[in-house]
């Protein structure tokens, strides 16, 4: 017998994104744009019915798909924000944030061989949960298209492997959403062929502009969609582990086999602080979006006014800027920009190799700290590169 491991999980790398901000601990001083995460405290409410839950003992095993009442909140949630009609004791599983219900869908759905087409660039957590299944991950470049996946483009890649397609709008890194008419005509494309579809719309609550439109919603995707969801960044809640996946009663039998062998089930006081947010807390991510949208438009307009190529981000925290003009890459453009500005940014080429070119910023910040990070980085690129005049464009 050897000591080798899992050739799988022995290729996996430490997410871009956390090799670089492990570099911050050497600037004491740099402002910190790389985080996803709210800057606002878990609602006090919540915090509290956690707190009780934990007084009362509730500290067992609930429910493998968690507590009825929790999934009964979660439809009515869907219910009343999107129309949606899901049944809370078969097609509802309550799971240890959206991670793991991203992991327990694929590793139900994905087999040897398989191939998952992923509009890029995108979140670095679903490649190794598609490769550790022993599936490919195939990325339909959206970066030519304003970060939206083109209907022609994502048909080409389909072929007979073809399992599934994900997707996450509002999206990270790019903060892009897809109004409705982007999404009829992806999904009469989608309609023609037997996929699955992972829909990831954990930043669904951070819209920032207009309503939020659901794959959810389509009736002939109802029977292959997963929705994957969850309270880490709609209520402040990363470091409680509560997500959620909506999904057909026939393959979540299934679902959630996989996810009870995995983790038996979700953290129990969270639970309770999850019932608390779903049902007297759902204002709360309207009034987060309040100081998001000024953070938006301060760092969009800042960022235009120093010549960044950007894309308006109608969603989630993040804003993505070219550096294409700066002739570097990305990794290097961000590790200069802390070394020798103090802001720290996360490279593009984190969120695959289509997001080279790239930066991601994150505003779940104070507009003290934005406003100071941009003066920073404006005084830097003027100094190394306007009055040097390295950038001509
Ligand atoms: N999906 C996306 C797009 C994310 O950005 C994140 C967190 N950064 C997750 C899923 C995972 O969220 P959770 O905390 O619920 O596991």
């Amino acid at each position: 017998m050897s000591l080798s491991i899992n050739a799988a999980a022995q290729g996996l790398v430490i997410p871009g994104i956390r090799q670089f901000s492990n570099q911050l601990v050497l600037y004491p001083n740099a402002i910190n744009l790389t985080i996803g995460q709210p800057d606002f405290p878990t609602p006090e409410a919540v915090k509290e019915a956690g707190i009780r839950a934990i007084a009362s003992n509730q500290t067992i095993y609930s429910h493998n798909a968690g507590l009825l009442e929790l999934r009964e909140a979660v439809r009515d949630f869907f219910a009343v924000s999107y129309g949606l009609d899901y049944n809370p004791e078969t097609e509802i599983i309550v799971t240890t944030g959206a991670s793991e219900a991203l992991d327990s869908v694929f590793r139900t759905i994905l087999e040897e061989g398989d191939e998952v087409i992923l509009p890029a660039p995108l979140y670095s957590g679903y490649e190794p949960i598609i490769t550790m299944c022993g599936a490919k991950p195939v990325y339909l470049d959206t970066s030519l298209t304003g970060f939206k996946p083109s209907p022609e483009k994502l048909e080409a890649l389909i072929t007979e492997k073809t399992k599934a397609i994900l997707f996450n709008y509002p999206s990270n890194p790019t903060g892009v959403a897809l109004n409705k008419e982007e999404m009829d005509e992806l999904v009469s494309l989608i309609a023609k062929y037997d996929l699955f579809i992972v829909s990831d719309e954990i930043y669904s609550e951070n819209t920032l502009e207009g309503e939020h439109h659901t794959f959810a919603s389509y009736a002939q995707l109802k029977e292959r969609l997963f929705l994957i969801h969850g309270l880490s960044k709609s209520h402040s809640m990363t470091g409680w582990r509560i997500g959620f996946v909506l999904g057909p009663a026939s393959i979540m039998e299934h679902v959630v086999k996989v996810h009870l062998y995995n983790g038996v089930c979700a953290s129990v006081p969270g639970q309770y602080a999850a019932i608390e947010a779903l049902t007297n807390n759902r204002h709360v991510p309207a009034q987060m979006n309040i100081a998001y949208r000024d953070r938006r438009d301060y760092v969009y307009r800042r960022l235009t006014l120093m010549g960044f190529d950007v894309v308006m981000p109608k969603g989630a925290f993040y804003i993505f800027p070219s550096i294409k003009q700066f002739g570097m890459p990305s990794m290097e453009f961000a590790t200069r920009l802390l070394r020798e500005a103090g802001v720290a940014v996360v490279p593009g080429s984190s969120f695959t190799e289509f997001g080279e070119g790239y930066i991601r910023i994150s505003f779940a910040y104070s507009m003290e700290l934005i406003k100071e990070a941009m003066n920073r980085l404006e005084g830097w690129l003027n100094q190394e590169f306007f009055v040097n005049k390295e950038v001509i464009s």
